[in-house]
């Protein structure tokens, strides 16, 4: 009598402790929850080895009854109410986590001889039994979770219409099965007596009910209130490691455009006059490139939005690729972009003149045209005195490029001279 109070106390403490870690999932990350279940599981491996006590129905293990059963329950509370990804991201890392720790259990050996002292003695072939005990376990348990999930699906199509019944039945049957194989490998590796078989398995029949009626009374009145937002003021350092994190990704997502990952107007305008003053300084050219995609409203009308949005990533893939490591390329509008060249000359129309073939020679599947683009190239401070005057000679000399009939390159002095002439 007093042993099954125990286990009641047992399961009841562990039911409590988890259910409030997962409740608050919201508040302090579901990894809590997920480390809490690793170590819940390296305790359960070795109590459901060693540790029986004896009851009137047979000999029961407390760790395949209570945290056994109560590690499928959780896992099927994950699935309920999270997702199944949620659910095959703890399966694999226990799965993987058990078979790294046999590994290295292994490579212990290769140390010629552990320091003895008094009162250690490491033995390594328990390391090995309970090594191979968690990966069959582990094994099991993710075939479990697996039928129990399409029990549960099945089951809610089917036969019972409860969320509890659902629960109980899927929890029974997959601990049932789950009984037979794990005492199979109980048996062949420390040969526990068949009545722990028995006894364990009444017991994990009533721990599917226990855990059953919790987390149906934890989904029907207290799930529906789970805390949705972080606390304001939580004082903990990783509350704060955790705020700079998202500070310094927010910091970098500014000023990026969201389709193409590159740099914005705003960043351009900033970033191109601190290179010429760089330059002027250094007495070494910058070359401004305007570059626009030929004809890409048709490409929109004939193909749609999105196969032109497609279009773009590939046209700025191509121009990544090309550029030199230096130059530093911006989305300057719609289908239209800049790109700042230190140093160029005497190349820097060839250098655009080489981006604007490798454009043209990109092929883009689903589109019956090759896409190309159009570049005017101005240089400072040949072709100008000031960033302002820059831009205005790079596009005027696209706008030329253009007037042209595209899918060429222009520099600015061309142009010039044109008019001139
Ligand atoms: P041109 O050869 O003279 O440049 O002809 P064009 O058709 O390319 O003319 P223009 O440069 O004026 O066309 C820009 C078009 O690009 C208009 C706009 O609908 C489209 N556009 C702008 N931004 C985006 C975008 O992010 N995605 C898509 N799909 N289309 C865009
Ligand atoms: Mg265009
Ligand atoms: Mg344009």
């Amino acid at each position: 009598m007093l042993g099954f109070l125990v286990l009641l106390a047992q399961a009841a403490i562990y039911f409590a402790a988890m259910v409030a870690i997962f409740h608050y999932r919201t508040v302090i990350g579901i990894g809590v929850f997920y480390s809490v279940l690793g170590a819940m599981h390296f305790l359960e491996t070795y109590l459901a080895a060693v540790f029986f006590i004896e009851l009137p129905f047979g000999l029961i293990s407390p760790g395949s009854t209570v945290m056994f059963a109560g590690k499928l329950a959780f896992f099927l509370l994950l699935y309920i109410k999270e997702d199944a990804e949620s659910m095959r991201q703890p399966i694999y890392g226990l799965l993987i986590g058990n078979l790294l720790m046999v590994v290295l259990a292994v490579i212990l050996r290769a140390y010629s001889a552990p320091a003895s002292l008094p009162g250690y003695n490491p033995d390594l072939q328990f390391l090995d039994q309970i090594g191979f005990l968690m990966v069959w376990g582990t094994v099991l348990l993710f075939v479990d979770l697996i039928a129990m999930v399409m029990l549960y699906e099945r089951l809610g199509a089917t036969v019972i219409s409860t969320i509890a019944g659902r629960i109980f039945v899927s929890l029974a049957i997959v601990l049932s099965f789950d009984q037979v194989f794990f005492y199979a490998g109980l048996r062949l590796l420390s040969g526990v007596p068949i009545s722990a078989f028995y006894g364990g398995w009444i017991a994990k029949i009533g721990a599917a009910g226990f855990f059953g009626l919790m987390l149906t009374l934890y989904l029907r009145f207290v799930e529906e209130t789970a805390p949705r937002a972080r606390p304001q003021k939580a004082a903990d350092v990783f509350d704060r490691l955790t705020y700079r994190h998202r500070y310094e990704k927010l910091v970098e997502r500014v000023g990026r455009d969201a389709l193409t990952g590159l740099r914005d107007r705003g960043q351009f305008d900033a970033k191109g006059p601190a290179m010429l003053r760089v330059a002027s300084q250094s007495k070494l050219p910058v070359s401004l490139m305007m570059i626009d995609i030929d004809h890409f409203k048709s490409i929109n009308d004939r193909h749609g939005h999105l196969q032109g949005d497609q279009v773009i990533r590939t046209v700025v893939d191509t121009i990544m690729r090309t550029k030199r490591e230096a130059d530093e390329l911006f989305r300057y509008g719609g289908e239209e972009f800049a790109l700042l060249c230190p140093e160029t000359p005497p190349g820097a129309v060839a250098l655009a003149e080489r981006i604007r073939a490798a454009v043209a020679a990109t092929p883009h599947s689903g589109l019956d045209r090759p896409v190309t683009i159009s570049i005017g190239v101005a240089t400072f401070p040949a072709d100008a005195r000031n960033f302002q005057d820059l831009l205005m000679r790079a596009d005027a000399a696209l706008y030329e490029a253009k007037t042209q009939g595209r899918n060429k390159t222009l520099g600015a002095a061309a142009v010039g001279q044109r008019s001139a002439g």
